[in-house]
């Protein structure tokens, strides 16, 4: 690709579930013939698919073999790659600042850069919302980059092994686990972390009981889990979990968290040595700060059904970071994998139709196929929702199998049919090869 100026210059910035799919999509369509220049700029040099980490974390997974390179992706898929963190913007200029880089001792790696642009993507997901509570920024453990699943699987692992080589009683909460929020993510990390305890047992760390030993708590302050989900699946959800032994605090609000547990609301105090904070999400704090744009109270830019932020015509947000209103229903679309995979898709036309000169854009519809919740091995719950099925509920080994296909279709997306059943193959190989858990 040649840095021509007269190229339509499409930035992309967040190469995440939506992010890195439009930027491939955009490559092969207008990269490859020259039609545009196509940028993506991430915060870190890999990409690996968000709704993976819980497994990340309870070490089910090894994210080397699901990391995607985003220098080699762009290669291969005619678009450039800039590593950089978005720091400010400057629409009347069209111009977007990365903040410098540093390396690990502290020293700068990288600059601060400048990206000049036709159109700007906005793309850079969602982190935790603490919603203000005390003591968790300091000692909760939150599950928004491989960089913090990673953090948590190591963390795990120590607390196992010190747990394992100590001389005497265990100490109050040594190997409890407390994750606050029963949305999907808390519950399907309380369901990998009940594997992962009796794995590391068989492992050889035989002087815990993960029965007696190991406890695992879901605190909830609403009054059910997975409210966003119909009442059948999460009554099914709650039973399967208090049947492998999860306990299920609803209706229980969290006040402050402390170094070794968290107190609540009815003045209880809950001991564990890790706390996971899995309570919602919110937008970074750089997304009030972009020349003006409009965000909302949870810090998320407000867009228009197309998709272009409500003072930029030039500026498009998706995904996570973007707050998306919906025709016949007063919320927004959901913070969801499957609408980024969908806006991604919409995204490409939008794009075609500016560098075709205009016209009017498409507006974005929130298709819901679904819902579904895995827990772990055990099982899955969830609804489907199709046009020839309406709503249909799903369990055990049919909707597991359609939660892994989940996966298998932003493979789909980013390297086509042939290389993501070369990747399965491979996968499920290496799968045979080496432990089911990440031991180190
Ligand atoms: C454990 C877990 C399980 C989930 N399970 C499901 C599920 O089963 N189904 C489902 O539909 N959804 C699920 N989700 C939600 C789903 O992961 C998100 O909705 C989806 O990833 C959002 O896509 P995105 O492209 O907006 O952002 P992301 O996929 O989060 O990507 C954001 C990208 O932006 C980059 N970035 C962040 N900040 C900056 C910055 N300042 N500058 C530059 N780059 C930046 C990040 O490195 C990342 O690559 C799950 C989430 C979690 C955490």
């Amino acid at each position: 690709m040649s840095d021509t100026a007269e190229k339509h210059r499409i930035v992309i910035v967040g190469g995440g579930a939506g992010g890195l799919e439009l930027a491939t999509k955009l490559g092969k369509k207008f990269g490859k013939k020259g039609l545009a220049d196509v940028t993506l700029v991430d915060a870190t040099l890999t990409h690996i698919w968000k709704p993976l980490l819980h497994e990340v974390a309870s070490g089910r997974r090894n994210p080397g073999e699901d990391e995607v390179s985003y220098l080699a992706h762009a290669r291969a898929n005619h678009f450039r790659f800039r590593l950089g963190r978005l720091e400010s913007l400057d629409r009347t200029g069209k111009v977007v600042t990365m903040a410098p880089i540093m390396d690990e001792d502290g020293r700068e790696m990288i600059p601060r850069r400048e990206f000049p642009y036709d159109t700007l993507v906005i793309s850079i997901g969602s982190i935790t919302n603490s919603f203000g509570t005390k003591g968790v920024d300091e000692n909760c453990v939150f599950l928004d980059s491989r960089k913090q699943a990673d953090r948590f699987h190591k963390r795990l692992l120590n607390t196992f092994l010190r747990a394992h080589s100590r001389v005497g009683e265990l100490e109050e909460g040594q190997l409890n686990v407390v994750i606050i929020g029963a949305g999907a993510t808390g519950i399907e990390l309380a369901a990998e972390l009940h594997n992962t305890a009796r794995q590391v047992v068989a492992y050889g760390l035989d002087k815990i009981s993960p029965d007696q030993d190991v406890k695992l708590t879901i605190v909830e302050a609403g009054p059910t889990i997975l409210p966003a989900l119909p009442e059948r699946i999460s009554s099914g959800v709650l039973k399967q979990l208090r049947h492998i032994g999860v306990e299920v605090l609803t209706g229980v609000k969290v006040t402050e968290v402390v170094e070794n547990g968290l107190n609540t609301e009815t003045g209880e105090f809950i001991p564990a040595a890790i706390k996971v904070w899995a309570a919602g999400i919110k937008g970074a704090d750089v997304l009030a700060k972009l020349d003006g744009l409009e965000v909302n109270r949870i810090n998320q830019l407000v867009v228009r059904p197309t998709l272009q932020t409500t003072h930029d015509d030039n500026i498009f947000a998706f995904g996570d970071c973007a707050a998306c209103p919906q025709k016949d229903n007063p919320r927004n679309v959901p913070p969801r994998a499957q609408a980024a995979h969908q806006q991604a898709s919409m995204l490409v036309k939008s794009i075609a139709s500016r560098l075709g000169g205009g016209g009017t854009l498409p507006e974005y519809v929130y298709k819901d196929h679904g819902s579904l919740v895995s827990l772990s091995e055990h099982t899955a719950f969830g609804t489907l929702m199709g046009n020839l099925t309406g709503d249909v509920m799903v369990s055990g080994r049919i909707a597991r199998i359609i939660y892994v296909s989940l996966y298998r279709m932003h493979l789909m997306a980013l390297h086509g049919p042939i290389a993501t059943m070369l990747k399965v193959v491979t996968q499920w190989m290496t799968g045979r090869l080496r432990p089911a858990l990440k031991l180190h």
